[in-house]
């Protein structure tokens, strides 16, 4: 058994919320990624066998490499039909809102969800959720949301009803925000529960290959390009940074999905502990960061993009040039010399 982490009122709370339930509707962040789209259909699969007619809604596109998922395809993308999802979340009984805190991260869905007067449910794991639920479950310490899921089914005694497809959804999510178990994920409870999730028949390798053995040649062109021509080192702070402008994506035909991954590389160089990596879009930049150790990007990203996150991996959005977002990431590093200096030391010394 794993531990018990999640409070039993909470449990009892949203079992009775199911079972007076007939419709449900399962919402998660904009630019869904694997934790987003395998809690979700994790969750659908669920309440779907229970005989509650369910429907995942994303606000907008997500990545080709998590369409093979049993019931991706009948998820809703807001963003193309967004009166029928209206219309959906006017008219259930209950909405989970998976994988983000606040009503921001679903953009424009948030305020249909706000609206709504369904029951809501939280399940998440960025720290510092808003209070906009009925139930909030909410547990920065656990590293994936799809882990969530996979507790509060089992919490509510229904192990037995999921189904191979709902684990192999879990799994996904708990293996993408994981970076396949290679950081956040020293807890004894998250092999306990992959051991939970291969006797329900799941093929751990071939999910793997299902999701990182599927990129298109363009994205490791463009990958190879960014790290050539499109990487600084800030060797002093243990930082690097890179970028792609629109234009560079557009040579590469780059789509949805394409630059996953990407803020995670300038880690994998020796001495590196905190990394960046920027997006121009048509009318932003998106940023993600990331980091090994202590420092704290989630403070970072508040601090000068208004963004937010976990501590080892944030992000944030920067309305205006790209070069104009790079010097106040530069120019935001001294502020932060000592926290990052401290923890490259500290990670030398281990
Ligand atoms: P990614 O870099 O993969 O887009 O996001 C990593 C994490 O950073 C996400 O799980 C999310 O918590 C957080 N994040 C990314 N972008 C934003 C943002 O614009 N605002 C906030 N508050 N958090 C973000
Ligand atoms: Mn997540």
């Amino acid at each position: 058994m794993f531990s018990k982490i999640i409070q039993q009122d909470k449990i009892t709370k949203v079992e009775s919320l199911i079972d007076k339930a007939d419709k449900a509707v399962i919402v998660t962040h904009v630019s869904p990624d694997g934790d987003a789209i395998g809690s979700s259909l994790g969750l659908y699969h669920y309440l779907t066998d229970s005989g509650i007619e369910t429907t995942v809604i994303v606000p907008n596109e997500f990545p080709y490499f998590l369409k093979w998922v049993k019931g991706a395809k009948d998820i809703l993308i807001y963003e193309k039909y967004p009166e029928f999802a209206h219309k959906l979340i006017d008219e259930t009984d209950l909405i989970f809102c998976l994988d983000f805190n606040v009503l921001s991260r679903i953009k424009w869905v948030g305020e249909a969800v706000k609206n709504s007067n369904a029951k809501k449910v939280l399940v998440d794991h960025h720290p510092f959720p808003d209070d906009f639920c009925d139930v909030t479950i909410s547990h920065p310490e656990i590293s994936s949301t799809s882990e969530l899921v996979f507790r509060l089914i089992c919490r509510m005694g229904d192990y037995e009803s999921i189904s191979r497809q709902g684990a192999e959804a879990i799994y996904m999510g708990m293996m993408t925000d994981t970076g396949a178990f290679t950081y956040n994920s020293n807890s004894a409870d998250i092999y306990f529960i992959i051991t939970q999730l291969l006797s329900k028949g799941i093929d751990k390798d071939k999910i793997y290959s299902n999701v990182y053995h599927n990129y298109t040649a363009d994205r490791y062109r463009m990958m190879g390009y960014m790290l050539s021509e499109k990487m600084k080192i800030y060797d002093e702070y243990g930082c690097a940074v890179v970028w792609l402008s629109e234009d560079e994506q557009k040579s590469f035909h780059s789509q949805k999905g394409d630059t996953e991954g990407f803020a995670n590389l300038p880690l994998n160089i020796k001495g590196i502990t905190f990394a960046a990596f920027f997006r121009e879009e048509e009318n932003m930049v998106k940023i993600s960061f990331r980091s090994q150790g202590s420092f704290p990007t989630n403070e970072f990203a508040s601090r000068c993009y208004n963004g937010g996150g976990h501590l080892n991996a944030s992000g944030g959005e920067y309305y205006g040039k790209l070069e104009d977002a790079l010097s106040i990431f530069e120019n935001a590093l001294p502020d932060f010399a000592q926290l990052l200096i401290d923890n490259k030391n500290n990670l030398n010394k281990k």
